[in-house]
C-alpha cells in the first residue's frame, strides 16, 4: 500500500451525478424505459437532456437506442464537458479526465464490477502498461529535496496511509474521516521528530487531496460508514483519447446535439404544445419536451437551481443538492523542447507521479503564489513528449482558469524552480494547454 491511493478522484461526484440525475429525472413525472415509437416519429417521447458532458451523451444515446426522441443542449461551443482531449501532432493532449477507474490494482484485467471498464477491455483500447501495479509509483519533491517512498516509509508515512486505509474499508465503524486521520497521524508524528515539518506536510498532502475528493470542509465531517468504498479504485489509461473513447461508448448522431445552447430555465406545465415542459434557452430558442434530464455539474446546479426550475425543485431536493459536497480536479499541460526533468529526477519515467510537499521550508513557501499553492501532483504527459501535466485539487469555489497564461508560466516556472536541486538546467514552456 503506497500512499497513491489518495490520487484516485472525482468519484463522488460522479455518483452525485447520477443521483441528480434521478431527483431530475423523477422531477419529469418519470418515464417509462420501454417506448414501442420509432425514434423522431411524432409519438416518440421527446426527451430534452442538458449538458453533453459524459453524463448527458451517455444518457442521450441509451435513450436513442431505445426509441425517444432526444436532443441534447449544450451551453458551451463543444461536446465533452470535463473530457477535453485536444488534438495535437497526430496524438492528443488530455486537458480533462485522463483515466478509468478500476477496482483493480494490480494489473489490467476485466473488471465486471466496472461495466465501462469491462467495455473498454473487451475492444482492446486499453493502454499497455508495464507489467506491475497500474497505480505508477510516486515520489514527492519539496524545496530542493526530494523524498522516494522508501524514505517516507521509513518517516512511517506508509504506516498512516494503511491504518488509514484499513479504517476506510471498515464498514463497521462510525467514526469520521477527520477523528481516525487526526489520531493515527497524532500517534505517526513523534516517530518524525528528526523533521517534524515533513510529517506536517505528509499530513498537509493528504488533507488536500482527501478534501478535495469528497469536497468537505472538513473531514470530520464524513463518516467512514458513508465512504464510497466500492468506487475505491486504480486507475488506467486508454489507448485512445477519452473523448474518442466517449465517442464510442456513446455514439451520438451531430445533429442530436446543439452547441452553444445555454438552457436558462426549466418549466414544468407552462406549455400548450402537448408536451408538458418548456425549455428556454439564452439564445430565445425554446424547447418543448415530455421529459427533461439535466446532467450540469453541481457546481452550476448549486449556483442558479433558484432560477432553473420553475416551479422549483421540493424542499427536499433542493436541501440535498444543497448540502451535496464536491471538490474540483483542474489540469494543466506544459509542453518543453525536452524532457530536462529526467535529468533533474531520475525516478521520474513515464506516468510516475510527484507529490509536491508543501511546508517543509518556510521561506520557499513564500516563492509559491496562492493559485500553484493547490497543485497536489505533477507527471509526465503519457500521451506527447516533453511535456508535463499538472493536477489541481481545488475546494469547490476555486478554479485556476482564470489564471492568464503568462502567470502559468511564470508561476509554474518559480515553482519547478524552487522544488528543482539545479535550476541552471530550466527550460521554459513553448506551449500551454488548459
Ligand atoms: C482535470 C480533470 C481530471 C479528471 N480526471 C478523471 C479521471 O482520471 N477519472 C475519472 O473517472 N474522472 C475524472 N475526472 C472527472 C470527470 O471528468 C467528470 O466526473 C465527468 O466528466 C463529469 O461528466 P458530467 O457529464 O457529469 O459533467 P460535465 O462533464 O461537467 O458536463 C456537464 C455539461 O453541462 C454543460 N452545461 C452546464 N450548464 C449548462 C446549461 N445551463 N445549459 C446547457 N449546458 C450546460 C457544461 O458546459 C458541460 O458540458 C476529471 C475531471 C477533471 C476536470
Amino acid at each position: 500500500m503506497t500512499i497513491t491511493r489518495w490520487r484516485n478522484s472525482h468519484k463522488q461526484p460522479s455518483a452525485l451525478t447520477y443521483y441528480i440525475f434521478c431527483i431530475i429525472f423523477s422531477y419529469a413525472q418519470s418515464a417509462s424505459l420501454t417506448v414501442k415509437a420509432t425514434s423522431g416519429s411524432p409519438s416518440a417521447p421527446r426527451v430534452i437532456v442538458i449538458g453533453a458532458g459524459a453524463a448527458g451523451l451517455t444518457a442521450a444515446s441509451r435513450l436513442l437506442s431505445y426509441g425517444f426522441d432526444v436532443t441534447v443542449l449544450e451551453a458551451s461551443s463543444r461536446t465533452g464537458g470535463r473530457i477535453h482531449s485536444v488534438a495535437l501532432n497526430g496524438s492528443f493532449v488530455e486537458v480533462g479526465t485522463g483515466t478509468l477507474s478500476t477496482r483493480s490494482s494490480s494489473s489490467v484485467v476485466l473488471d465486471p464490477t466496472n461495466e465501462v471498464v469491462d467495455w473498454a477491455t473487451t475492444k482492446k483500447l486499453l493502454k499497455t502498461l508495464p507489467i506491475g501495479p497500474v497505480d505508477p509509483e510516486e515520489f514527492f519533491v519539496a524545496a530542493n529535496y526530494t523524498f522516494s517512498q522508501n524514505e517516507l516509509d521509513v518517516m512511517g508515512a506508509t504506516i498512516l496511509a494503511t491504518d488509514w486505509s484499513n479504517y476506510a474499508i471498515s464498514s463497521e465503524n462510525n467514526l469520521s474521516r477527520g477523528a481516525v486521520l487526526s489520531r493515527q497521524f497524532n500517534k505517526w508524528r513523534p516517530r518524525v521528530s528528526s523533521a517534524p515539518y515533513i510529517a506536517d506536510a505528509v499530513y498537509n498532502y493528504i488533507i488536500q487531496k482527501e478534501r478535495a475528493e469528497y469536497g468537505v470542509d472538513s473531514l470530520s465531517n464524513l463518516s467512514f460508514a458513508h465512504s464510497f468504498a466500492p468506487f475505491d479504485s486504480s486507475e488506467v489509461s486508454l489507448n485512445i483519447s477519452m473523448m474518442e473513447f466517449l465517442r464510442q461508448i456513446a455514439p451520438l448522431a451531430d445533429s442530436a446535439v446543439k452547441i452553444n445552447m445555454k438552457v436558462d430555465k426549466i418549466v414544468l406545465n407552462g406549455s400548450n404544445t402537448g408536451r408538458p415542459m418548456l425549455v428556454y434557452t439564452s439564445s430565445n430558442v425554446t424547447f418543448s419536451a415530455d421529459h427533461v434530464i439535466v446532467t450540469v455539474s453541481l457546481g452550476h446546479l448549486k449556483a442558479n437551481i433558484a432560477a432553473l426550475f420553475d416551479p422549483p425543485l421540493s424542499e427536499r431536493k433542493r436541501e440535498a443538492i444543497r448540502l451535496a459536497g464536491f471538490g474540483t480536479r483542474e489540469r494543466i499541460v506544459l509542453v518543453y523542447n525536452t524532457s530536462w526533468w529526467r535529468a533533474v529526477w531520475p525516478e521520474m519515467k513515464n506516468g510516475v507521479k510527484v507529490g509536491i510537499l508543501k511546508n517543509l521550508q518556510p521561506e520557499a513557501e513564500l516563492l509559491l503564489s496562492a493559485w500553484t499553492a493547490s497543485i497536489a501532483e505533477f507527471s509526465e504527459d503519457t500521451h506527447i513528449p516533453n511535456a508535463l501535466q499538472f493536477e489541481f485539487s481545488l475546494d469547490a469555489e476555486s478554479s485556476v482558469e482564470n489564471v492568464t497564461d503568462a502567470s502559468v508560466q511564470d508561476d509554474l516556472t518559480v515553482l519547478l524552480r524552487t522544488i528543482t536541486p539545479n535550476v541552471t538546467i530550466m527550460e521554459l514552456p513553448v506551449a500551454i494547454y488548459r
